[in-house]
């Protein structure tokens, strides 16, 4: 007989986090808003208030860029003799490693995913992408370089990279510790100090990483971290004079809001957004595989992906057997708060996001979509949605073309293995693909022509540190991880001497 298992308890310091005021991170404290405001951040599964934050504006962001440009100029990063400096990154590593029960918990009841995946995925993630960035930190470099028009005895030219300065993050909710790991890790590592706004939904576990910080005995000044929204502090910090780079991961409008705000000074500006990514399905897949592949490619992380693989073409001799693989699969999640203990989905962040999921849902229901299964919100309290397969649809429905960024996959079969790449492409977006075959040529081929910053072969979602990750297209501009980031936090001066 099995054992009932308990939903667990929340951790005493959990508790004592959530329920005291958080405050902004700035200079090595922990300070109230200059306007003295709060904004509550709730908890999706039943919609109730489940912190209170103080409320970071121009006037913060403001204190926090001169805090970040003083810890910058004085070098006290900057100049840190780099093994230091790694040491200090993986310090801060072991800390989230030492409170990693207490980063899933936090995770789950601000986002509202399943714990049973914050505690395998988002910290231990964080932890292994915070140690690969210190090790970086003591390999940064630039090359000797000869020069070609002049006699090479008589120059000693070469390149130095150098830590961008000061620089504002500006994260989503997605995975809210993980892309706060994303973006300081590289930034730390090249010496960068920082300003990162969390999202307004998901605050509570930056916040945490903040006393961690503390703890560590990271300089005052080198990283702060300000909550609020993205209209007042976001697009304070994407404006500031004073910040000499902008690194962002959200959506391809505010991407968009975002460079026009950067232009003021000409900061300089990467972007991870949107996308729309193909899944491509060949006859001669292996479907044992493939079909649990292409199920998790969508409803991992309750479709909140900007990789998700919500455009499942399947070649049309396999279509309803995928189609029902996935569907029974759909079927068979427990769509549950984060804190039960078989919940294999939890509620989608927002009650803004249930809503824009469920009115995605019915448009492409109300131009001829099928809901095979899902199509719905699940249950009345929370934001839960219904896993959702659609089909029926046509390659111009909004539903086939707009980014969801829900649980809701359009499968879409094809007969011509020659014309799918060119409808794969057809999208605004180039972040994510996949192809699940047995023919490795045919893999390659069309790996080579997808248009799209990632393509996972037989696998979907495979994520590492060492992996470059970003967007063609509207999907961004720049890489996240891999020594490719670095790029985004380094600036390179050529050293040019004349030897006679
Ligand atoms: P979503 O639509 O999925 O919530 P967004 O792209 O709106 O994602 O949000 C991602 C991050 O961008 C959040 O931290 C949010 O506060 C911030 N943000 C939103 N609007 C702006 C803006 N105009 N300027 C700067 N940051 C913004």
């Amino acid at each position: 007989m099995a054992t009932a298992v308990s939903t667990p308890t929340m951790d005493p310091n959990v508790s004592a986090f959530v329920s005291a005021k958080r405050k902004l991170f700035i200079n090595g404290k922990f300070v109230d808003a200059a306007s003295g405001k709060t904004f509550p951040t709730f908890n999706p599964a039943t919609g109730e208030v489940l912190a209170n934050v103080a409320e970071g504006d121009r006037e913060d962001i403001n204190r926090a860029v001169k805090a970040a440009r003083a810890a910058f100029d004085t070098g006290a990063w900057s100049k840190m003799p780099t093994a230091q400096r790694g040491k200090l990154i993986w310090k801060l590593a072991d800390l989230i490693e030492k409170y990693q029960e207490e980063f899933a918990q936090l995770e789950s009841l601000d986002n509202g995913k399943p714990l049973k995946i914050s505690r395998v995925a988002d910290v231990p993630l964080t932890v292994e992408h915070m140690r690969y960035y210190a090790g970086w930190a003591t390999k940064i470099e630039g090359n000797t370089i000869p020069l070609i028009l002049r006699e090479r005895s008589k120059f000693l030219a070469y390149t130095l990279r150098e830590p961008i300065g000061v620089v504002g993050q500006i994260i989503p909710w997605n995975f809210p510790l993980l892309m706060a790991a994303w973006k300081l890790g590289p930034a730390l590592a090249a010496g960068c100090t920082v300003i990162l706004k969390p999202a307004e939904q998901t605050p509570l576990s930056a916040l945490r990483l903040a006393e961690l910080i503390q703890e560590a005995g990271f300089p005052d000044g080198v990283v702060n971290i300000v909550p609020g929204y993205g209209e007042t502090a976001g697009a304070a910090l994407s404006a500031h004079p004073d910040v000499d780079k902008i690194a962002f991961t959200g959506s391809t409008e505010v991407g968009k809001l975002i460079l026009q705000a950067a232009a003021g000074n000409l900061k300089k500006v990467s972007l991870e957004l949107g996308g729309k990514s193909p899944n491509i399905v060949l006859d001669d897949a292996d479907l044992d595989s493939t079909i649990p592949g292409a199920a998790s490619a969508i409803f991992f992380n309750h479709g909140q992906c900007c990789c998700a693989g919500s455009r499942l073409f399947v070649e049309k001799k396999i279509f309803d057997k995928v189609v029902d693989g996935v569907s029974q699969i759909a079927e068979k999640i427990q769509v549950k708060a984060g804190f039960e203990p078989d919940s294999d989905m939890g509620p989608l962040v927002s009650e803004e996001q249930m809503n824009k999921v469920c009115g995605y849902m019915e448009s492409g229901i109300s131009e001829g979509a099928k809901a095979v299964t899902g199509g719905a919100r699940h249950g009345n309290k929370g934001y839960f949605v219904k896993p959702t397969v659609l089909v029926n649809t046509n390659d111009k429905m909004k539903v086939v073309q707009e980014e969801i960024f829900g649980p809701v996959v359009t499968a879409i079969p094809f007969s011509d293995p020659s014309e799918i790449v060119a409808r794969a492409n057809d999208t605004i977006y180039g972040l994510a693909a996949g192809v699940w075959t047995s023919d490795i040529k045919k893999a390659h081929s069309i790996a080579a022509k997808l248009r799209a910053g990632t393509v996972w072969i037989n696998c979907y979602n495979i994520f590492d540190p060492a992996l470059p990750f970003g967007g063609y297209k509207q999907s961004g501009w720049g890489r996240e991880m891999g020594h490719e980031v670095l790029e985004n936090y380094t600036e390179v001066k050529s050293v040019c001497a004349a030897l006679d």
